[in-house]
């Protein structure tokens, strides 16, 4: 068995660390100093070291170069809250020869499955993997309540070093080191609002080292305000059962449901460089249990899973649950008929799969998830001249799933804003030129960008310069240094709201699809993408069967119920990409970029056989049935514009009506011949 040496001076984080080794073949041996660690390495043949950037009888770094002199061939693996500019990561990655470098909090599963695959080691048996995952995060949630409940007395300790400081200014670093080691343990166990109290005390202890260098006077007050700070923040924080909650959201989580071993042991490992957390499954029983219990971004799902199971149901079933309704699904499979291809898209399929499956294909599916994922949890522009200011702004919001883009100035900043559209601005208020207070000021004249959340940035934090900056329309004013947890805290606040508007805006509240007005904007896109990449684009109008005589016969509380059922069949039987919107009244309108028309008929009619096979019930109690007629064009044979596809689908889905509705029509000589008939009457037969 492999032995492990964890270097680090806070006994919390190492319990945490060595729990999660522990579930590999591992022997862990811990150190809270360099002296300790230097004695272990004489005594034990030691493959792996993790350090931790600065202990109290040294630096991590000088350790490391010392570890490097004498033992070429050592695994070492780097921690830090700090170093986080690229000069020291090079340093690292370069002369140091580390395999790894984490920054604090540390995502603890993660690491220790990193950690087993830099000691080649093999994965974990797949077979045991849920039960792994299970029981892991059962036994994080206790050690994040045993820490909890440690808490109080560690500030206490804290509390106690500030009184003696105050007494002895040479005691400072003491205190210093003490609230460093807390700010990191709570933010590795998931306590995010102590770990950004206690990061402001560690950073008032800094500056008042530099005021006592100084001879100046050192400003107790307000380390005294942010040790308060941080009890109001335990206390806040134990009674929401914190632990590894906070964590758990932000992570990037995939589950793969295969009952073959080998393929889940093969995406398992390929999966690992993209996504933070991969969950097996075997069943569909499995996979439902694990779908319930949380959230994932995405799914690859085996098309033949054994006996009964049926991996196009088990789809939808996921789509059911509530943490779930957004996953992204990829199905794999070894049949490549057309047939299994429509079947996979209508139940949610975005992408398909051919086994036996390349791990750059695979690779390719999963990044294009993930970055899906992360636009969806937000985009950051982050403008500032200082670039190592920037890296570790984008490292922070990156590493808690944003997507990032940087400017060193304002210059461009109006061409940014249109190419990435940021839900968020970080904007320095110091940049070469121009002050951000009047880039914000500019920004706030123009229609387009009234709304936009501005952040600024300042060391300035006098009252005067924080008004200033409030009264350019800034939303948010941050201090410089910025804190990690207080930059994601400050930025998730505006991120959230910004999501929550657009949500309500973009939505239709019956049926909960997209408006005419965010579907033309987004078909725009899609359109325009069509084009560039000559692929076809396919658009499906579909009108509800006369639903005036669904309204007076059966009031008009049950016709919205019907609208309301088409809309929640609608969001759950596509894929994510397919645009569906509530065109008006009870008409829809579907939109399928990179599909012709054929698809767009083929996966309209099983709509239109899933819907007219539902069974209504009137306020009365009478039971009824609806149907719709659709129209279908595609881009470019029918049109090359939205309007005149739009147009176009409207004609045929008039000429559906005509012909006795109930149908999807896809040419202009449908009259005679209709492409899918379901009479009324004969809509039980199979189609
Ligand atoms: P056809 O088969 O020709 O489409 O017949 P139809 O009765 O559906 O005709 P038409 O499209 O002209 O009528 C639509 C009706 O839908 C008119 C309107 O009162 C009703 N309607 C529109 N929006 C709503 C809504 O939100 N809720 C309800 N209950 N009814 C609506
Ligand atoms: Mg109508
Ligand atoms: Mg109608």
């Amino acid at each position: 068995m492999k032995t492990i040496l964890v270097l680090d001076d806070d006994e919390d984080l190492r319990i945490l660390l060595k729990a999660a080794l522990e579930e590999h073949p591992l022997t862990v041996l811990e150190a809270s100093t360099i002296q300790r660690a230097d004695a272990l390495l004489l005594e034990h043949p030691i493959a792996l070291i993790v350090v931790d950037g600065q202990l109290p009888d040294g630096s991590g770094l000088d350790f490391l170069k010392r570890v490097r002199e004498h033992d070429p061939a050592v695994l070492t693996v780097f921690m830090s809250r700090f170093y986080r500019d690229l000069k020291t990561f090079g340093h690292l990655t370069g002369e140091l020869d580390v395999s790894l470098v984490l920054y604090k909090p540390i995502e603890v599963a993660g690491f220790a499955d990193r950690v087993a695959e830099l000691l080649g080691l093999e994965p974990r048996e797949a077979a045991s993997d849920v039960n792994y995952e299970l029981s892991l995060s059962e036994q994080f949630a206790e050690l994040g309540r045993q820490f909890g409940s440690r808490l109080p007395d560690r500030l206490a300790e804290l509390t106690r070093a500030v009184a003696a400081a105050k007494d002895d200014s040479s005691l400072l670093s003491e205190a210093m080191v003490l609230a460093h080691r807390l700010r990191g343990s709570a933010g590795s166990y998931g306590y995010a609002p102590v770990g950004l109290a206690v990061g402001l005390v560690e950073e008032l202890f800094d500056r008042a080292r530099a005021h006592v260098a100084a001879g100046q006077r050192v400003f107790w007050e307000e380390i005294e305000a942010a040790i308060h700070q941080t009890y109001l923040a335990i206390a806040y924080d134990s009674s929401a059962s914190s632990g590894f909650s906070t964590i758990g959201s932000a992570r990037l989580a995939l589950l793969v449901v295969d009952d073959d071993v080998d393929f889940l042991r093969f995406v398992r490992n390929t999966a690992r460089t993209v996504f933070t957390e991969v969950v097996t499954a075997r069943s569909s029983d499995e996979a439902l249990q694990r779908t319930n219990e949380r959230a994932f971004v995405a799914a690859i799902l085996d098309v033949q899973l054994d006996h009964e199971d049926d991996a196009f149901q088990l789809a939808r079933n996921i789509r059911r649950t509530a943490k779930n309704e957004d996953i992204s699904i990829a199905f794999v499979s070894v049949d490549r008929r057309i047939q299994t291809r429509v079947a996979a898209i209508e139940a949610g399929g975005s992408r398909f799969l051919e086994k036996p499956l390349s791990k750059e294909s695979l690779t390719e599916a999963l990044q294009k998830f993930a970055t899906q994922a992360q636009a969806q949890k937000g985009r950051v522009l982050i403008v500032d001249d200082d670039q190592d200011t920037r890296e570790q702004y984008a490292w922070v919001l990156r590493s808690a799933g944003y997507l990032v883009n940087q400017l060193s100035s304002a210059d461009l900043l109006i061409e940014a804003l249109e190419t990435t559209t940021p839900d968020v601005v970080l904007l320095d208020i110091n940049l070469p030129r121009v002050s951000g207070i009047d880039v914000c000021r500019a920004l706030r004249m123009s229609d387009r960008w009234e709304m936009l959340p501005i952040l600024l940035v300042t060391a300035q934090t006098d009252a005067n310069t924080r008004l200033r900056a409030f009264r350019s329309g800034a939303f948010d004013v941050i201090p410089k240094p910025v804190l990690a947890e207080e930059l994601l805290a400050r930025v998730g606040v505006q991120n959230d709201r910004v999501r929550l508007v657009k949500e309500r805006s973009d939505k239709d509240g019956l049926s909960g699809l997209l408006t005419r007005r965010a579907f033309l904007e987004s078909v725009q896109r899609d359109l325009a993408r069509c084009q560039r990449e000559s692929l076809p684009l396919s658009f499906a109008l579909l009108d509800i069967d006369r639903f005036k005589d669904v309204n007076d016969s059966h009031g008009h509380l049950a016709g919205d119920r019907v609208i309301a059922r088409l809309g929640e069949l609608l969001r759950r039987r596509f894929r994510l990409d397919d645009l569906r919107a509530r065109w008006g009244g009870e008409e829809f309108i579907l939109a399928f970029s990179g599909q012709d028309a054929e698809f767009a008929k083929e996966a309209t009619s099983r709509l239109l056989q899933e819907f007219s096979a539902q069974q209504f019930e009137a306020d009365d109690g009478a039971k009824f049935e609806v149907s719709f007629t659709a129209g279908i064009a595609a881009f470019p044979d029918d049109g090359t514009t939205i309007l005149s596809l739009i147009r176009s689908a409207d004609e045929r889905l008039y000429l559906g009506k005509e012909a006795g509705r109930a149908r999807v029509v896809a040419t202009n000589r449908a009259m005679g011949t209709p492409t899918l008939d379901i009479p009324r009457d004969e809509k039980e037969a199979p189609g």
